[in-house]
């Protein structure tokens, strides 16, 4: 029998190679770039020898399939989860506020986490409270078509609770403004974390490099069941024995056979991937040109620690999260190094994506030095990270145009974080889609036996 083919080795492409070496499944995995791990990938900085991942990714404990997939291959152990969900945040006039959420019964936890917070007014309270009543009772008829911005001023929340817990948690979660990203996709990720559990939104975060947690165990786990890899595999389209896809051709002229396809690239990918019968119908065209939105990430090392926590939202100035690497990181370099070490992050970055390095930095430190004072400003080293296309921008309208797993060929599936999977683009949809297209694929497989 010819292997499954699967073009793409980030997660959703990954994910899907274990689900079906794991059924036993032959399977052959196409990556383009000389690594895999797709926009979720760590690397060593050969000026201090700290291990950096493309940007930091966080998680939540509510994340099930990631959780699962990482029991699978091996790596749970290496995330961090919180014992009890918690925010801590800068405020402009505030200062450093917390936002915990005590083990309590859902949704008791989280009215309670509103209750005690000093994030917000009395007033603001209420209109808290009033907004997690209106998750719990959510419909999604009534959010359709909306922006976050358009529901949160449905719910009456107010310019302070905008900025100060709405925009943080947004941006982070959708890489998007609030005045563009889709409410509904936004609820149904709140959902998970705030109602799912008493520690759905506890923070899960890496504690070895991205590579470490999920590429190269997942790499290696799908090798030992006989799936084979090939990197510098760019392939170019798909080809056709009439109804089905019969195998994909590479740049360099290389047709493969398979069995099945799974595309599991990026969106403005796929399309021009597909078997010439979809392409000329112009089947999944408008996904070329769904939005994208840039993040953009700057890594400072200092003489001294400038940051005693571990994670920081920072409200009201142009970062928006800080991560305190040398804390969070168990990785060498890390634990053993002197100094401090942080990646301050900027989602949804279209406006500061282009400057240049210099002033990146600079923006960086005026910020952090608002917080920590002067201590911010002794560096010792600077590194700017831009992922330019880092992820699909989910407003209303491109919600309507995800696709699902299946296409019109039987023998095709699309996976990725782009595709119909009800989340923001997170490694939790990616996986998700991934094993979704995998179980379609071994339904297939398993019926010709
Ligand atoms: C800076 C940054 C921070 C992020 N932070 C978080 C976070 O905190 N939490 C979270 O959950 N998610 C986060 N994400 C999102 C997460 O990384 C993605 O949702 C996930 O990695 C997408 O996986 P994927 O497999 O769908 O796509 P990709 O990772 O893009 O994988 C697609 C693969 O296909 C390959 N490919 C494309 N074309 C071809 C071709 N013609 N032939 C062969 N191969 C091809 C590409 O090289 C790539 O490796 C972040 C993303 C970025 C960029």
């Amino acid at each position: 029998m010819n292997p499954v083919v699967i073009v793409g080795g980030g997660l959703s492409g990954l994910a899907a190679a274990v689900y079906l070496s794991s059924r036993r499944i032959p399977v052959l995995l196409l990556e383009q770039r000389r690594f895999l791990g797709g926009r979720a990938y760590s690397f060593v900085d050969e000026s201090t020898g700290t291990v950096i991942d493309n940007g930091q990714h966080v998680l939540i404990a509510g994340y099930t399939r990631t959780m699962e997939f990482l029991g699978t291959i091996g790596t749970r152990g290496r995330l961090a989860v919180q014992s009890a969900p918690e925010l801590v945040f800068h405020h402009p006039e505030r200062g450093f506020c917390s936002f915990r959420l005590p083990l309590l019964p859902s949704p008791l936890h989280l009215i309670s986490g509103i209750i005690t917070t000093d994030l917000f007014s009395a007033a603001d309270k209420l209109r808290m409270l009033r907004a997690g009543a209106a998750l719990r009772s959510f419909r999604r008829e009534a959010v359709g078509g909306m922006t976050i911005d358009a529901w949160l001023d449905s719910l009456g929340q107010s310019a302070e609770t905008k900025r100060s817990f709405w925009e943080p948690l947004a941006v982070a979660v959708m890489n998007e403004r609030i005045g563009v990203a889709s409410a509904l996709v936004f609820i149904r990720a709140l959902r998970t974390a705030f109602l799912s559990g008493r520690r759905g939104a506890a923070l899960a975060v890496p504690t070895v490099g991205l590579s470490d947690l999920y590429v190269e165990p997942a790499r290696a786990l799908i090798e030992r069941l006989g799936g084979v890899i090939r990197c510098g595999a760019d392939v170019a389209g798909s080809v056709g024995d009439g109804e089905n896809v019969a195998g994909v051709r590479l740049k360099e002229g290389e047709t493969i056979p398979c069995s099945a396809l799974i595309l599991a690239v990026p969106s403005y990918r796929a399309p021009a991937l597909l078997p010439a019968v979809l392409r000329e119908t112009g089947y999944m065209a408008p996904a070329a040109s769904i939005p994208l939105s840039p993040i953009v990430s700057v890594h400072l090392w200092f003489e001294k620690e400038v940051m005693p926590q571990e994670i920081l939202g920072v409200i009201g100035r142009r970062i928006q999260w800080v991560f305190n690497r040398r804390k969070i990181s168990h990785e060498k370099g890390h634990e053993q190094g002197r100094g401090g070490h942080l990646s301050a992050v900027i989602s949804a970055a279209h406006a500061m994506v282009d400057m240049g390095n210099d002033e990146l930095i600079r923006i960086v430190l005026e910020d952090l030095e608002s917080i920590y004072g002067a201590n911010a400003g002794h560096t010792t080293r600077a590194l700017v990270i831009r992922e330019k296309r880092g992820t699909f921008s989910c407003t209303p309208e491109v919600e309507q145009i995800r696709p699902g797993c299946g296409t019109p060929v039987p023998n095709l599936f699309i996976a990725g974080d782009w595709t119909d999977t009800g989340y923001p683009a997170t490694i939790e949809g990616a996986i998700m889609s991934g094993e979704r297209s995998a179980g379609r694929v071994a339904a297939l497989v398993e019926g010709r036996k």
